[in-house]
């Protein structure tokens, strides 16, 4: 893809992070311009968000409010002088918002999914000139990805960015959508010129977790962030654990710390290159430990199959476990950190003593 030209933030020659925000759905007239106004009038917000149709993962919910919404978030546009963006998932949605003024359309991750709505969109902004920006599919598929990307500009359109929103797992994690940094930043090397904006509010989804995640995005060099923002979260009708007063959002925005991606500072550079070889160091430490702890597993291995024992004894792996996950707390560790990595060395140390097991007995 020609990457030149995207460039979302460029429209409005806004120093980064560009900041979208607004309800997760617009759900009344006065929902929609209280959330527009409270957010205005922080001074933070460069763009109004509002989801008018939406894709409910289960039927029986809240659906969106439709063509009638979009009004609403027209008149949020005149009362604040904001430009508004919302999600389109098929050429009906896009030729309504076109005709309401939407300045900014982005494609959802259950809509990123599917080449053939993605076509579909596209088909209906040929020979427009409207930034859009496609969110990550639900499933970590990077070329998924590229090619809702590439089918958007083919169409013409000039102004594109990506969206992490992270990705939806079986396995339940800390956050809603696992977000898979390394995703995004294989996107952005594939595509050097592409603006990523970051989703913290469907990541996390929780409102806790979205002022780390933000600046997470920011030290990654992301362009913008778009975050969900109700004036009253926990009655929302859609995605209430995530939404953040307008306030809440303007001190969030407030703790964020914008870095440089490099500097020609020369006692900056020493610094980082004297903490980059500590980092170094310690990871030689970690590896040679590892493989020293791995040697005692085989060690094991051999002692057990010698005694007909068997390899996992879970009343010494439930110890473990215990004992380390204290003692990194104690340490500052985060636990699920500490389970993580003991699952990992368990598996391998499993593995070892299994191959032990196995081998033939060596005859001497
Ligand atoms: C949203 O932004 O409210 C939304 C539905 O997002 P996603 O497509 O990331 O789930
Ligand atoms: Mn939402």
């Amino acid at each position: 893809m020609n990457s030149a030209s995207t460039t979302i933030s460029g429209t409005f020659g806004k120093q980064r992070p560009f900041v979208i925000s607004g309800p997760c759905s617009a759900e009344t007239e006065a929902q929609m311009i209280t959330t527009a106004k409270l957010l205005a009038a922080t001074g933070k917000v460069d763009a109004i968000r509002a989801g008018i149709w939406k894709p409910r993962t289960r039927p029986g919910q809240f659906e969106g409010a439709g063509l009638e919404g979009l009004k609403w978030l027209a008149m949020a546009k005149q009362e604040t002088g904001l430009p508004i963006t919302t999600e389109v998932a098929n050429a009906g949605h896009v030729e309504a918002c076109l005709k309401a003024g939407v300045d900014i359309l982005w494609i959802g991750a259950r809509t990123t999914v599917n080449p053939f709505s993605v076509q579909e969109i596209a088909d209906a902004l040929k020979g427009v000139d409207i930034p859009v920006m496609v969110k990550n599919p639900v499933n970590p598929d990077l070329e998924l990805w590229m090619g809702a990307l590439e089918r958007i500009e083919r169409a013409g359109i000039k102004k594109i960015a990506a969206i992490l929103r992270g990705f939806s797992s079986f396995e339940k994690g800390p956050f809603r959508n696992a977000p898979m940094w390394d995703l995004a930043i294989e996107l952005k090397t594939r595509i050097p010129g592409l603006e990523m904006f970051c989703d913290p509010s469907h990541i996390s989804g929780n409102r806790e977790l979205i002022g780390m995640i933000s600046q997470k995005a920011l030290d990654l060099d992301m362009a913008g962030l778009m975050i969900e923002s109700h004036p009253n979260p926990d009655a929302a009708w859609s995605d209430a654990r995530q939404q953040v007063t307008p306030s809440a959002l303007a001190a969030l925005l407030d703790a964020l710390v914008v870095r440089s991606v490099s500097t020609d500072d020369r006692s900056f550079k020493d610094t980082l290159a004297v903490l980059r070889d500590q980092i170094d160091q310690i990871d030689d430490e970690i590896m040679q430990k590892m493989a020293n702890r791995m040697k005692i597993s085989r060690q094991i291995g051999q002692y057990k199959k010698d005694n007909n024992v068997t390899i996992l004894q879970v009343s010494r792996w439930e110890e473990i476990v215990h004992t380390r996950v204290s003692l990194g707390k104690a340490m500052g560790l985060d636990e699920g950190f500490t389970r993580d990595l003991l699952r990992l060395i368990h598996h391998e140390s499993i593995q070892v003593q299994t191959k032990v097991m196995n081998e033939a007995a060596v005859k001497v």
